[in-house]
């Protein structure tokens, strides 16, 4: 069974439909509004979980009822909690977000998740070291992210950078990383000034841009290539890149061949952007398996 440490953020999503976004000073009436379990981290977290693997989680929470509820809810997941502590005097991450006139618009308040620092990731280093791989994103301090590259380093634990949402990296994050998985926009932030055929042909094996609706592109050390993803009724596309680097950590885990986990991870990510939400779409292992 795959050993999975995710570091990164959690937060409670707190979603508005309404028929129009309001305008500066104004007071609309919405429609529905629910709060649901999110951010890139738990996300991931829980999406490995559901893949059969063992997840610890290294993040962070408020002191809040939130936070409560997204504990409870790495719980109900399989995903193990001791390293998710509570911020005393402070809020948990949340994202408020607004879905009208058919786009989102979206305000996040990192709050708690700014505080998975490197000294609390120190405290929590024997699962890095334990690890068969350490998935880690962008919604945590740069500083951290860093330090856990230089503790993968150290351990000689592959590490999986997902680079979401877009920042740019330090050469040397991109040097300890095994595996980096940006978006193309993410890319283009990642190695500006650089066309994507030369970022991939410079990073061999390691460097895949996710390419939503067509897959996925690596260069293999001999040629480029694209592993398409599978055709589907699309309804709903938010966390198909946190399902992605799950199943792509997953599979790497449990020793299966670069191209076959590229597969995998685009199976497990297509069946998710099947159904509504973020957590809500990620399929289990059977389910992936089953339409292998
Ligand atoms: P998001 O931010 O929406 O979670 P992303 O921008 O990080 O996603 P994408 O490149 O859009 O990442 O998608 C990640 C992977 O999800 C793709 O490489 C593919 O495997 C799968 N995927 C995304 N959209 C589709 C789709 N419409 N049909 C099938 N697979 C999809």
């Amino acid at each position: 069974m795959a050993n999975i440490c995710v570091i990164g953020s959690s937060s409670m999503d707190l979603v508005v439909t309404s028929s129009r976004r309001p305008g500066a000073g104004e007071t609309v009436l919405g429609e529905s509004f629910k709060t649901v379990p999110g951010g890139k981290g738990a996300n991931q977290a829980v999406a490995a979980a559901r893949l059969g693997a063992e997840v610890v989680m290294i993040g962070r929470v408020g002191d809040d009822t939130f936070g409560t509820d997204i504990l409870e809810n790495f719980k109900a997941n399989r995903v193990n909690t001791s390293n998710v502590k509570p911020v005393t005097h402070s809020e948990s991450g949340t994202a408020h977000i607004i879905l009208a006139e058919g786009d989102n618009s979206i305000v996040v308040v990192e709050a708690a998740n700014r505080e998975v620092t490197p000294a609390y990731v120190d405290e929590a280093a024997e699962a890095i070291r334990n690890a068969d791989i350490v998935l880690i994103q962008q919604e945590i301090p740069e500083e951290t992210v860093i330090h856990v590259s230089q503790l993968c380093a150290k351990y000689k634990t592959p590490l999986l950078l997902n680079p979401a949402p877009a920042r740019a990296v330090p050469q040397e994050v991109i040097d300890n990383a095994s595996y980096i998985t940006p978006n193309e926009h993410e890319a283009e932030i990642l190695f500006k000034g650089m066309k994507p055929a030369e970022a991939l042909r410079q990073h061999p094996n390691k460097l895949f841009i996710t390419e939503g609706s067509k897959g996925v592109r690596y260069y293999d050390g001999n040629e480029e290539v694209l592993v398409p993803t599978y055709k589907v009724e699309a309804v709903d596309t938010t966390g198909a890149g946190d399902t992605f680097n799950a199943a792509f950590a997953v599979a790497l885990a449990e020793g299966k061949l670069i191209q076959d986990s590229v597969r995998f991870a685009n199976r497990a990510a297509s069946l998710s952007v099947t159904k509504f939400g973020a957590q809500g779409g990620m399929p289990t292992r059977d389910e992936v398996e089953e339409s292998l």
